[in-house]
């Protein structure tokens, strides 16, 4: 990585040339090189995607990492793809985006106080990537979480993934993590001390189809961890 980054457009910048995961570099441009049928006229994106929505946001949504015909393909975080679609939809029913759907990067959608990122930026193969690729990527989560600390309450972390990966990073970061950790659970609550103030981490089932077509992730459900997000950080009364 080149010099500080003290800007969300610095980092982004910088984020999407990185080549750092061999495996992951293959896979993404191979992806966007074969296509999905549905979408053999369009260009893949084939790139890390950086996160989405203003660096000022009081709330943060950690994912996984991009799907690889989704934000891999858009170029935007969760768009283009059916866990976009039930995510952006829970946003918009709680006043945190200007519409319910995600299309494509042009497609005017905007995010109130929420920002979107990943521990992983680049598509893996099966949606799993190696604690190897996580730790590659790690350096630019650390960035993130610095230039959005001093407005940040609430973060919201979709699946026990992004929740292991976020912890340490959390914990570089400033805020006090007890030990031991805590468990990762859907309606999982958990108030941090900070340098500035209490950050209130929440836990809720991640937004892939496995849970969504199964019930086991209900737009109510998610609705109401990110109302609860919102609310903690003062975003709604
Ligand atoms: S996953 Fe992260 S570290 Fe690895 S190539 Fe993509 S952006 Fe770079």
């Amino acid at each position: 990585m080149g010099a500080a980054l003290t800007d969300i457009a610095g980092l982004d910048a910088q984020l999407i040339e990185c080549r750092a995961c061999p495996r992951l570099v293959e896979w993404r441009e191979q992806v966007a090189r074969e296509k999905r049928a549905a979408f053999r006229d369009e260009t893949y994106w084939g790139r890390p995607v950086p996160g989405f929505g203003p660096p000022d946001a009081p709330v943060l949504i950690v994912g996984l990492a991009p799907a690889a015909h989704g934000a891999n393909r858009t170029g935007r975080m969760f768009t283009g793809d059916r866990s976009g679609d039930f995510l952006y939809a829970a946003l918009h029913a709680v006043g945190l985006a200007s519409q319910p759907t995600a299309t494509h990067i042009c497609d005017g959608l905007e995010l109130f106080g929420v920002r979107i990122t990943s521990p992983v930026h680049c598509a893996p193969p099966a949606n799993k990537p190696t604690p190897t690729e996580r730790d590659n990527c790690r350096h630019w989560l650390d960035a993130e979480l610095r230039i959005l600390r001093p407005h940040l309450r609430s973060v919201i972390v979709l699946g026990g993934f992004g929740w292991q990966s976020l912890l340490p990073v959390l914990d570089d970061a400033g805020w006090a993590v007890p030990r031991p950790r805590p468990k990762f659970g859907h309606g999982a609550h958990v108030e941090l001390r900070g340098p500035e103030r209490p950050l209130h981490l929440f836990g809720c089932y991640h937004v892939s189809q496995q849970n969504t077509f199964t019930g086991r992730l209900t737009p109510a459900m998610l609705e109401s961890v990110l109302s609860d997000a919102a609310r903690a950080a003062g975003l709604i009364g």
